[in-house]
């Protein structure tokens, strides 16, 4: 890690671009001997030499110099002022919710991811941290939600697993006038796709678990905040809730990170392919994909991402038909997850949303035909004539 701030400096250069980032983040060099990438500090606590002179960091809950490399990484992908870094994506969202107290209320987007759901509608609601679940399709709702004891708004656009778009610069400009924080999980798209500070955003989520790691082997969260002060906020609740990331997963996180745009760009050009095949086949009854023509956000998501990510939902008709294809497909990992070198299958109805009313899930758009594919790296015509088979 670098320390000496004129070399941080010297190599980091804001302005540059987003590949040259990704392998260029100011601590990508061991600063004392020079190695090519972040030692991993497998250390718990650390020597002081001058009892006067505390070391940079003291013991590693409060800080690990593998792990800050990881947080000043994502704090220059996102554009925020201070990075953190977590056990797992739920670590990440549930410690940046302690930023309420009790009897405050948070605007949801509806379709939130299942574990935020779950956080919300159990822990949080225990501790009188009350939830309004909204269509962010629709901007009114949102401000019908307000209530006088409303603190926040969570965002999460394109939305899983029916990918709806929220317009992020909207809320966050509304929020912004009630003096509302918002926060937004960007697992989808990743910051390669979508900074949603430069929207106005408060607070940027991750499930690093997904693309950012992107080879299904480590389990990781992340959050940027736009400011020093609230960044200030949020250190304190890492260290005293003690979430945090290890080194070895941090470091492997890293390691995962500098491919991110060639995985992601990859990833997309294939899913655009698939996206448009499942969409011109007649026994398919209904295609999610941001970059098709007939998605109804497909305007307001191209104002706020660079692209469309390598997520597509679709509806194959019944449960026994999803169930059958499920069993037959050759090439995908049938799993719950997503954003990995490999292509992953998942069946939202029994794995991410199992948890939720039959009807609940229905109203939503999770029907018992829906898939969601994942589109790794994989060759896509392969990937289309393994799906082709599985569906006929
Ligand atoms: C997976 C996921 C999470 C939770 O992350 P974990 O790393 O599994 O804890 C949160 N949000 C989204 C959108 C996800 O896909």
């Amino acid at each position: 890690m670098i320390e000496d701030a004129k070399k941080i400096e010297q190599t980091l250069d804001k302005e540059r671009k987003f590949a040259t980032k990704l392998l260029h983040f100011g601590s990508e060099i061991d600063s004392v001997t020079g190695a090519s990438s972040v030692p991993i500090y497998q250390a718990s606590t650390f020597h002081h030499h001058d009892i006067y002179n505390p070391p940079q960091h003291d013991y590693s809950r409060s800080g690990n110099p593998t792990r800050q490399a990881l947080e000043d990484y994502i704090a220059l992908l996102e554009g925020g002022a201070r990075g953190f870094a977590f056990a797992s994506g739920m670590a990440a969202i549930s410690t940046v919710f302690m930023l309420l107290s009790a009897g405050d209320h948070v605007i949801v987007t509806e379709d939130v991811y299942g574990g935020t759901y779950r956080l919300l509608t159990t822990i949080l609601k225990r501790m009188n941290i009350e939830t309004t679940f909204v269509d962010m399709t629709d901007l009114n709702l949102v401000k019908e939600a307000l209530q006088e004891n409303t603190k926040a708004v969570y965002m999460e656009t394109p939305s899983n697993p029916t990918l709806k778009i929220t317009d992020v610069a909207a809320v966050a400009s509304w929020a912004q006038d009630n003096g509302l924080l918002t926060l937004l999980d960007n697992t989808f798209m990743t910051p390669y796709y979508q900074r949603p500070i430069e929207q106005g955003v408060d607070i940027v989520l991750h499930s690093a678990t997904k693309f950012l790691g992107g080879h299904s082997d480590v389990l990781a969260g992340l959050a940027v905040a736009r400011t020093e002060s609230l960044g200030r906020q949020i250190k304190q609740l890492q260290n005293g809730m003690g979430t945090v990331l290890a080194p070895q997963e941090s470091w492997l996180l890293m390691r995962g990170m500098k491919t991110l745009e060639a995985r992601m760009a990859h990833s997309e050009k294939s899913a655009a392919k698939l996206a448009n095949w499942l969409n011109d086949r007649a026994d398919i009854e209904a295609v999610y994909y941001p970059g098709l023509e007939n998605h109804p956000g497909r305007a307001v998501h191209e104002s706020q991402s660079s692209g469309y990510g390598a997520v597509i939902s679709f509806d194959v008709g019944s449960g026994e038909r999803a169930k059958e294809v499920l069993s037959r497909v050759r090439i995908p990992i049938v799993a719950v997850s997503l954003g990995a070198v490999e292509s992953i299958l998942s069946y939202p109805a029994m794995m991410s949303h199992a948890a939720m009313p039959h009807s609940v899930r229905l109203e939503r758009g999770i029907t018992d035909g829906l898939l969601r594919f994942s589109v790794g790296l994989e060759d896509i015509d392969d990937l289309i004539s393994d799906l082709n088979e599985a569906l006929s």
